[in-house]
């Protein structure tokens, strides 16, 4: 039973005529009912903004009311009828889009959009889920939004993983100020380019960790393209397509696939790069990303696994699968280098960084696991490729970095770095000594693209030689 005061508030904000209510328009609202009823603030929570936003919530609670207290800009809005922002996803999540929304010379130049350009963004949105503000405007145009309330849905949308917003670097192909990606209308398969940066085999030098979720009857409907939203918070740059996305962030590369498996869905998640603890730190983000999304169907049956890597790099097309719940809930024990696990290769040592995640804040024990990790990435190469092998790849030169320890500035300042570029890499990378060593040999190898791998090695073993790490030297050439 509501208090008197407040079933009056509900029944004058229900009859308020606009689709939805500002939180300025609402109080002010409140205040003239308070005021005919001779109600003090004072015995409710003392200032009127107080004594609204209990009210509000609690009608929320009650499904009277949609209002996002928890988030400063969904709680600009107030959806006093809840029944219209349901309808306002339906104007876009229509199954019938491509024939009920068509142009209107009045909507369109109210939206901005003249045929030609709508004809183009309507193409967009139905096979590539791209969905422009104008477009946007258009669809939404009998709700006679405000700008600020059209942006509040937006970010309602974002909250609840209904799109994502493409970063302004990739709005190449249209002026507009915003654009959305809803992943249900994406209709095209992965490019060509995906082939080529994201190759069948991991290419050489290149650490790869993946897991899968397993879902043996139907997985939950909307579960990918949630996940492929939620992404978004992770990622620089990306690469969309019906049942995949290739994504980017730093150095490292994130797959995301859905495929169709004996009448289950299996949805894989694979990261490549050289920074162990950034792979791992993505890797693990995502399988939160997912857990979390998870206790949306409570029921539904799902078998998560994490892929064993040692098999992967060895090119095993149906590698050792370990209970994502064991291995990827906890970090790797100190001191703990090799372990004996993959059932594939029982007598094997396997390097315990490719199945257990590492510290993401922590670089004690790295060496030792890069160098493991190194030697392992060797042994799977084939032994005519001479001195040197590898090295100067991004995880080659982390692997020198691992040997080199506290002294690597005097060996990068042979190689001709300045001593402000060190403090500055230093500065970028605090407490993470091997990945302050790689960037800079990594800025070192890069200044010279155009010189051969051959004179980078004798740079890089000339200045190892000055600096008493000839031992070091040696090591690597019988790699
Ligand atoms: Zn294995």
């Amino acid at each position: 039973p509501l208090p008197d005061p407040w079933w009056k508030y509900l029944q004058k904000i229900s009859k308020y005529p606009e689709k939805i209510l500002s939180l300025t328009e609402a109080l002010r609202i409140f205040k003239s009912v308070m005021n005919e009823l001779k109600q003090s603030m004072i015995s409710l929570e003392g200032s009127a903004d107080k004594s609204l936003e209990m009210v509000l919530k609690y009608l929320h609670a009650t499904g009277e009311i949609m209002w996002y207290a928890d988030n400063p800009k969904l709680q600009k809005i107030v959806f006093h009828h809840p029944e219209t922002l349901v309808e306002m996803l339906r104007a876009i999540f229509k199954h019938d889009f491509e024939k009920v929304v068509v142009f209107n010379e009045v909507f369109g130049q109210l939206a901005g959009l003249n045929q030609k350009k709508f004809e183009a963004m309507k193409e967009d949105f139905l096979t590539k889920g791209l969905m422009t503000l104008e477009l946007l405007n258009f669809c939404l145009y009998h709700f006679k939004l405000t700008p600020e309330a059209r942006d509040t849905f937006v970010d309602l949308m974002l909250k609840f993983d209904l799109c994502y917003e493409l970063p302004s670097s990739l709005l190449t192909n249209y002026t507009s100020a915003r654009i959305l990606r809803f992943p249900w209308f994406l209709r095209t398969e992965a490019s060509n380019e995906v082939f080529v940066k994201w190759p069948t085999k991991t290419p050489r030098n290149i650490i790869e960790l993946s897991f899968q979720f397993v879902f043996p009857s139907k997985s939950p409907p909307n579960f990918f393209e949630k996940l492929s939203c939620r992404l978004q918070t992770h990622v620089l740059k990306r690469e969309d397509w019906k049942n995949g996305v290739l994504a980017f962030m730093n150095k490292s590369r994130i797959l995301l696939t859905r495929e169709k498996k004996d009448g289950g869905t299996v949805i894989l998640v694979s990261v490549r790069g050289s920074d162990l603890q950034e792979l791992w730190g993505l890797l693990l983000k995502i399988y939160h990303d997912m857990k979390c999304l998870l206790l949306e169907w409570p029921l539904v049956h799902v078998e998560q696994n994490l892929l064993c890597s040692h098999c992967v790099l060895r090119g095993d097309n149906d590698p050792f699968l370990y209970p994502a719940e064991t291995y990827l809930e906890t970090i790797c024990p100190k001191n703990v280098y090799q372990l004996q696990t993959c059932q594939k290769s029982p007598d094997t040592n396997i390097p315990a960084c490719l199945i257990i995640p590492l510290d993401a804040a922590f670089q004690d024990g790295m060496g030792p696991h890069i160098i493991v990790l190194k030697e392992f990435l060797a042994s799977l190469e084939d032994m005519v490729d001479g001195m040197g092998s590898g090295i100067l790849t991004d995880f080659g030169l982390m692997y020198v970095a691992a040997r080199l320890g506290a002294e690597w500035s005097l060996v990068v300042s042979h190689l001709g770095l300045k001593q402000a570029e060190i403090e500055q890499i230093q500065l970028d990378n605090p407490y993470k000594t091997i990945n302050q060593t790689s960037i800079a040999l990594q800025k070192w190898r890069d200044r010279q693209k155009e010189r051969a791998d051959s004179t980078l090695l004798k740079q890089l073993f000339d200045a190892l030689d000055e600096t008493d790490y000839k031992s070091l030297w040696d090591e690597i050439e019988e790699k």
